[in-house]
């Protein structure tokens, strides 16, 4: 039986808005609705949220569900980084997809750099994060997918994840199972675990899923379930 991602892996929006404009965006449409921030277009940074790290239950946060980190301040990062430095139970994810624009270096080891590849011309940005982030764990999710990227160097990168189009434009843009097949057996050769997301069950069909993470969110996970026994 396949999971969710969100199941294991939750969003904590410190940061809410972003300048990268994608149509498909799904952030902008929740954050205009509820209001959530006057302009989506102008990132704001919530730093009350950062207790939430300070809790001892271990989770898989994703950072960036409603941001790019290419638009985060300095300051806002050197604040998220200490708190995750001070927080080895949890593991931290950040995605771009400008990773031209960003300049880090860390030697964190609970934090995941990535970046979203959408169409063969966006493999730069993988190059790009390599060059301009220099950490312990890379990841890149290829979602949506609106051609096929073909064949692409995955040398360094610790997981990837697959997904396809989701929302209004989820009947036009489909990921191809060819794509998704490519994909895993060529991160797959080189030991690397592969997601791919609960949309894609449509598509690929439930018996087909393949849902692997790295070994330190299994880890986070299994430490939770023995939380919950525990208490
Ligand atoms: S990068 Fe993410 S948050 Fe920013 S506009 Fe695109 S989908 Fe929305």
């Amino acid at each position: 039986m396949s999971v969710c991602i969100k199941d294991q892996i939750q969003n904590m929006n410190l940061v809410i808005g972003c300048t990268i404009g994608c149509d498909y965006c799904y952030a902008r449409n929740n954050v205009n609705r509820w209001h959530m921030t006057e302009d989506f277009n102008k990132p704001v940074y919530f730093p009350g949220k950062l207790r939430m790290m300070d809790r001892k239950r271990p989770q898989n946060f994703l950072l960036t569900g409603m941001s790019d980190l290419s638009a985060w301040k300095q300051e806002w990062l050197d604040e998220v980084f200490s708190k995750i430095r001070h927080n080895p139970q949890h593991q931290f994810l950040f995605l771009s997809k400008r990773p031209d624009l960003l300049h880090i270096e860390t030697d964190l080891e609970n934090a995941w750099f990535g970046v979203t590849v959408t169409r063969q011309a966006d493999l730069w940005r993988i190059d790009a994060l390599r060059n301009n982030v220099k950490a312990k764990h890379y990841h890149v999710t290829f979602e949506p997918l609106f051609d096929d990227p073909g064949t692409i160097d995955l040398n360094g990168i610790d997981w990837i994840v697959i997904g396809t189009m989701t929302g209004a434009q989820s009947r036009k843009i489909q990921t191809n199972p060819a794509w998704t097949y490519s994909l895993t057996e060529q991160a797959h050769s080189l030991n690397i675990p592969v997601f791919w997301k609960e949309d894609l069950i449509p598509i690929m069909g439930e018996e087909s899923m393949i849902q692997e993470l790295p070994a330190s969110f299994n880890k986070v996970l299994e430490e939770q379930n023995q939380w919950k026994t525990k208490r």
